[in-house]
């Protein structure tokens, strides 16, 4: 865990609704998301639209599957987005982009050296992160519980209810596969992850794949149980026809590198940079 007393949330605009409205206008602005634009390069979405206001950025330890690692959020009054650190605040790649109306936290209580962590759930993508205090945390986690609150009062709109996909169980966390009980893990028989409930299991209990288009455009693998679950569900609704076309028994020898839809692990194998990115994250106030 990042175990610094240095501050690297920036708040760029306060809760005061007439600084929000000088903050769509301002031209501090602009110039912030545009510089947010540019650190991510060719490799980001244009990130400059109407109404979209840069209320805050900081780094946030990000749980992957292997271990935690820093990655730089940045929380407009619409989307978080957040990418991994080459260069801190100059380059950025591997961004993600979660729509607020989506999105919704979940407190995880302290657990020895992972402390001041929360959930971060959306359907396309769930994950715990960790800020450097117990303030920062207080303040990530009411910034973004404000946003999401504001987007989906002025879309009038409700949260969706559609199913949100998974926080992975680490890796480090599961011996032996969560859905057998029985498979040890070994360099053979790799860990596997099940795109729907999140836990890790061996080979044998996830050969199943499933069409869950939120998080991907092909079938991804899914535990035994949740593939006759959704089979059910799927007969339930009707749409068996719909979907018999992608419930492929998973054909592992096509499947070597399904782990690396993980967008982060394969980053930093360079090493070092990401340390660096840490200790570059220094207290900035804009106000
Ligand atoms: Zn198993
Ligand atoms: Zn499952």
């Amino acid at each position: 865990m990042i175990q610094t007393a240095r501050k690297s949330f920036i708040l760029y605009n306060t809760d005061d609704e007439e600084d929000l409205d000088i903050g769509v206008n301002s031209e501090a602005n602009s110039r912030r998301i545009n510089n947010v634009e540019q650190s991510f390069g060719s490799s980001g979405q244009p990130l400059g639209l109407p109404g979209r206001v840069l209320v805050g950025e900081g780094v946030l330890t990000k749980m992957c599957r292997k271990r935690a690692k820093p990655r730089q959020f940045f929380l407009f009054n619409d989307v978080l987005v957040y990418g991994n650190i080459i260069i801190h605040k100059k380059k950025y790649n591997k961004q993600h982009i979660l729509p607020l109306e989506d999105v919704k936290l979940d407190n995880v209580d302290d657990d020895g050296n992972l402390r001041n962590g929360w959930k971060i759930i959306s359907p396309s993508k769930s994950f715990v992160v960790y800020a450097a205090t117990a303030t920062e945390k207080k303040e990530w986690m009411a910034h973004i519980r404000k946003c999401v609150n504001d987007i989906l009062a002025l879309r009038g709109i409700r949260q969706s209810t559609t199913v949100d996909s998974p926080v992975w169980v680490p890796d480090s966390e599961a011996k032996t596969c969560m859905h057998c009980r029985k498979s040890e893990f070994t360099v053979v028989n790799r860990r596997h992850h099940c795109r729907h409930c999140g836990i890790v299991a061996c080979n044998a209990c996830t050969s199943k794949k499933w069409l869950l288009p939120l998080q991907s455009s092909k079938p991804i693998r899914v535990c035994l149980t949740c593939y006759q679950k959704l089979s059910k569900e799927a007969t339930d609704n009707n749409v068996t026809r719909k979907y018999s076309s992608v419930m492929t028994s998973g054909d592992n020898r096509n499947s070597s590198g399904e782990d690396s839809s993980d967008d982060d692990d394969d980053q930093f194998r360079n090493g070092g940079s990401e340390q660096l990115a840490i200790n570059d994250a220094h207290f900035q106030s804009y106000d």
